[in-house]
């Protein structure tokens, strides 16, 4: 069965049980061959995964683009077979084959959306009725931001980034405390990146003895889902991730060392294809 990428990537973390199943360059011999795909491909247009971690066979839909900017969904198997019915390079793009066939007078692009041609999520167009592994959503159940400075960092971040900031809610393949979902204080699907906001609070008692073991299954269920997470341990919280930032508080500082994260994690390219300038 053909699936949407990130679902299809889920399920191969999962029956692999590794994080990563396909390195990075594994299928590079195998697409190196169709140049023009390698040009239509684009990662962030794909959850951030590379084509040569796409096995040619994999049932999997793919965002693609064309030269021309028209972006389609396609397999892979689809898309290397396109040759074969013609020798026109419009063959590579169903738009532009049609185009080519109709000899029409030239139609603008029907583009979805110029101004931010990256922030198009692939979920949205291809997500099923339920919510997958890995997939974001608007949990209703969701706390309220609950801290001025996480309001604050989110800001701030909406400002440096154009992605979507309305999720507050990944769906894990095991219950957390009751349910199959955890609400990190920011959501950044683009990415696959959770980020929290720690302080030990008013009385001390937040994400310290029993809660940061909580703190700790949280991130295990994310990191199992395909996502990463960072958090920013305010005050005297260490560190409990690979990731994390031990900061004083919000500030242009600890933004800067936010994004930098995101490149070390996701690769700088694809971070900043979702810069604003
Ligand atoms: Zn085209």
């Amino acid at each position: 069965m053909t699936e949407p990428v990130e679902m299809w990537w889920a399920r191969r973390q999962w029956s692999k049980g590794a994080e990563v199943p396909y390195p990075i360059g594994h299928y590079r011999r195998d697409w190196e061959r169709y140049p023009v795909l390698v040009r239509q491909y684009h990662p962030d247009l794909n959850s951030g995964i590379t084509l040569t971690q796409v096995p040619p066979a994999a049932e999997v839909y793919l965002l693609w683009q064309c030269d021309s900017g028209h972006r389609f969904v396609a397999t892979p198997e689809e898309q290397r077979q396109r040759p074969g019915q013609s020798r026109r390079r419009s063959t590579w793009c169903p738009e532009c084959a049609a185009g080519a066939t109709r000899r029409a007078a030239p139609t603008p692009a029907r583009s979805l959306s110029p101004m931010r041609p990256r922030a198009v999520r692939v979920a949205q167009r291809t997500a099923p009725s339920r919510s997958a592994v890995g997939e974001a959503f608007h949990s209703a159940l969701a706390p309220k931001p609950a801290s001025a400075a996480e309001g604050d960092l989110r800001h701030r971040l909406t400002q440096r980034l154009a992605v979507d900031f309305g999720f507050n809610a990944v769906r894990v393949a095991r219950p957390f405390f009751t349910r199959y979902e955890v609400w990190p204080d920011i959501v950044i699907d683009e990415l696959r990146v959770a980020i929290e906001y720690d302080t030990t609070g008013r009385d001390g008692l937040e994400h310290v003895g029993r809660r940061e073991e909580s703190d700790r299954r949280k991130d295990r269920l994310l990191r199992a889902s395909g996502w990463e997470v960072i958090r920013i341990r305010c005050g005297k919280l260490r560190a409990i991730g690979p990731w994390d930032i031990e900061a004083g508080g919000v500030s242009t500082k600890t933004v800067d060392r936010l994004i930098d994260r995101l490149g070390e994690i996701r690769g700088e390219l694809i971070v900043t294809s979702y810069r604003v300038h």
